[in-house]
């Protein structure tokens, strides 16, 4: 209580105490400290870094086009549609999707080659979407990192301060390794789906997006599972919440052909040994640079 005394001051004094908001996906009041304009700035800010961290961008802008295009069909449908959404492909092999205060969006190269089909990309891209009008992530955050260096972080973005390198790196760490609770990651798999249908996607690819996870899990940890912990029962709460509200619609969009051409036969090409360009000649097809015959056996 003292401490969260302590935060409230420290907070007010960096006018950056908001006050109470409603969560739109509980309709629960929940205590804020930032304002909406504080989470967007703490995104643009950190984003950068973030993306960095994760291998930076992965260097296909048709896939990027893709990926973003897919996103912004789900995000008209959210409770939050007037936040600017970014949506990037990280080139990162780790099987991960990470929501950024403000509405940045990432999802490894690691994930994007386990899906199969569009519906499964918007299904995990309205997840994270889930997360971001929820503002779950700085309250997780705060649990994390602890809201002194929130603060920090806070204090350093918008012309409010000065910056505070620690308090950025511990931010940024905070987003990378950070932990959902299993009621935020429940909200958001429901408040997700409804996103995705919403857009004209078949709500069966959430279930089959987990299923793909839970299957991976099942050989190696799924570093997914780590930000965002696996509800108890959860393929069964989403297939009920499909026969119950939406066994009635018709065929909906699942895009598997669109997903293989513009996601897998990209990252496909991109795992292959690069070939030289069209009309440029370095080394003729099946003959070895003489030193390499030298050495070999
Ligand atoms: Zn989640």
């Amino acid at each position: 209580m003292v401490k969260r005394f302590t935060w409230l001051v420290a907070g007010l004094t960096l006018g950056l105490v908001s006050g109470c908001a409603v969560n739109p996906l509980t309709g629960q009041e929940e205590l804020m400290f930032f304002s909406e304009d504080k989470d967007v700035q703490l995104g643009e800010k950190y984003a950068p870094q973030i993306e960095q961290a994760l291998g930076g961008r992965f260097p296909d802008e048709n896939l990027q086009d893709y990926i973003n295009t897919v996103g912004q069909r789900i995000a008209r449908f959210c409770h939050r549609p007037d936040i600017a959404y970014h949506f990037t492909a990280v080139d990162e092999k780790q099987v991960n999707a990470f929501a950024v205060p403000g509405g940045y969006i990432f999802i490894t190269k690691g994930l994007l080659e386990k899906l199969d089909c569009e519906a499964q990309l918007a299904a995990i891209l309205g997840h994270e979407i889930g997360h971001v009008v929820a503002r779950d992530t700085m309250a997780a955050l705060s649990r994390q990192i602890g809201m002194t260096a929130l603060l920090g972080a806070a204090a350093s973005v918008g012309g409010s301060g000065s910056g505070d390198l620690m308090a950025g790196t511990a931010f940024v760490s905070g987003v990378l390794s950070l932990q959902y609770s299993r009621d935020d990651e429940k909200a958001a798999d429901m408040v997700g789906m409804a996103y995705l249908v919403q857009a004209g996607y078949d709500p069966r690819a959430a279930v089959e997006t987990m299923r793909i996870l839970q299957e991976l899990q099942s050989v190696r940890p799924v570093e997914f599972f780590s930000t965002h912990p696996n509800p108890q029962n959860r393929v069964a709460y989403l297939e009920e919440r499909i026969e119950r509200r939406y066994g009635m619609i018709g065929e909906l969009k699942m895009g598997r052909e669109d997903y293989e051409q513009n996601v897998l036969a990209v990252l496909a090409e991109h795992k292959s040994p690069r070939r030289p360009p069209d009309g440029v000649t370095t080394e003729v097809e099946g003959h070895e640079p003489a030193s390499s015959l030298e050495t070999g056996s």
